[in-house]
């Protein structure tokens, strides 16, 4: 079967675009009581970008904290907030920053019209209803979050996503502007991400030449900006995720985003810096995309966190490796058929006793 790939109808594209939020918006605002919600990270508190949200009388600012990446029971609370706010459905969700306020933007335009908890939508298309119109205003470049199907939650049992066609964002606006503001380490991070995307994308066993062709752009895309530290990198990196998210919805991640769900299932640590911690033990799979990663850390100067594993009692081990060998695709994607025959526990176990 060949998947009938949803894409996001609408993009705004370039420098500044953010000020036409408010006539996209508009558009969306039938009649006089249609209100919108603006799911803001939190980062932006006191800052310009407060200012220039296009805030209409009936709207509602609702603030994300991200120290945390999203967890089922804190959509299933911004949900309720929106729903006192105001019982009626909004006219529009907007979702302005990194890959985790978009991801609460898209579960939160879900949650309000299917009914019950996000758990029990954690999963590939347990979505009944469409969701709320959402757009995706990203601060922050890599994750590709603005363009897949996704909205990557942790609950109570599993790190999954609601993973759905009512999930895909109906806007985009990539304004480069915004990711000014971005500290260099989660610059890194983020933009290692895109990057692992496009490696793992391209020496997949899936690879096609749709995936090919926006894997290769934006790995492209990635050296200009990490190798070759172009003056346009704002604006680079942000194509770079978009194409980099367009290439493995049409394929798959691998081997580096299974270990990195299941480090970060057991210690929280955040998508970016997880995966670039993964990605550094598997020169056996990927060895010249690993090569070049550490060519770029050290030209970055920013460092990944080391030591892990020494710390971690058995029993994190034992859930580290049932949660990542749980992610049967992507272990396909990397090695074949036949990969449980060569990702074995023991394999599994000696690649994250190197993090
Ligand atoms: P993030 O959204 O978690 O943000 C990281 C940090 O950067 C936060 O402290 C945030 O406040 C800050 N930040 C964001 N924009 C900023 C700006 N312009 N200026 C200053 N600070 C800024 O990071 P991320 O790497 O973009 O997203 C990670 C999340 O995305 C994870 O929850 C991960 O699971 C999810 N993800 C989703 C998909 C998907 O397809 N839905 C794909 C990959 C990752
Ligand atoms: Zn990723």
């Amino acid at each position: 079967m060949f998947r009938n790939f949803k894409l996001v109808p609408n993009i705004l594209f370039g420098r500044g675009c953010f000020a036409q939020l408010d006539e996209i918006v508009a558009g969306r605002r039938k009649s006089g009581g249609d209100w919108a919600v603006f799911v803001v990270d939190d980062v932006f508190k006191g800052k310009d970008l407060e200012k220039r949200v296009p805030l209409h009388d009936n709207d509602f600012l609702l603030w994300v904290n991200v120290a945390d990446e999203p967890k089922t029971d804190y959509v299933d609370k911004l949900t309720l907030e929106a729903k006192h706010f105001n019982p009626a459905l909004p006219c529009a969700i907007i979702g302005i920053g990194g890959g985790s306020a978009m991801d609460l933007a898209k579960s939160v335009s879900l949650m309000l019209t299917n009914e019950g908890s996000s758990t029990q939508y954690q999963g590939w298309d347990l979505i009944k209803n469409p969701a709320v119109w959402h757009a995706a205003v990203p601060t922050l470049s890599g994750t590709g979050a603005e363009v897949s199907r996704t909205a990557v939650l942790t609950g109570p049992e599993k790190k999954l996503g609601l993973n759905s066609d009512y999930t895909v964002f109906d806007q985009v606006v990539l304004d480069p502007e915004l990711t000014a503001g971005v500290p260099k380490d989660q610059h890194f991070y983020t933009g290692m991400d895109c990057y692992i995307h496009c490696i793992e994308s391209l020496q997949g066993t899936y690879i096609n030449e749709f995936s090919k062709a926006y894997g290769e752009k934006s790995l492209d895309l990635c050296r200009q900006v990490f190798v070759d530290n172009h003056p346009d990198s704002a604006d680079k990196l942000m194509m770079a995720s978009f194409f980099g998210g367009m290439s493995i919805a049409y394929s798959q991640v691998g081997a580096c985003h299974a270990l990195s769900y299941g480090l970060s299932y057991v210690l929280g640590t955040h998508h970016g810096v997880g995966c670039c911690i993964t990605f550094d033990t598997l020169d056996e799979y990927y060895p010249d995309g690993v090569k070049e990663f550490r060519t770029i850390m050290e030209k970055t100067g920013v460092d990944i966190p080391r030591g892990l594993a020494k710390d971690l009692t058995e029993d994190q081990m034992e859930t580290m490796i049932r949660v990542a060998l749980n992610l049967d695709p992507l272990w396909e994607n990397c090695l074949g058929k036949d990969w449980k025959s060569i990702m074995t526990r023991d394999k599994a176990r000696s690649l994250f006793e190197k993090i």
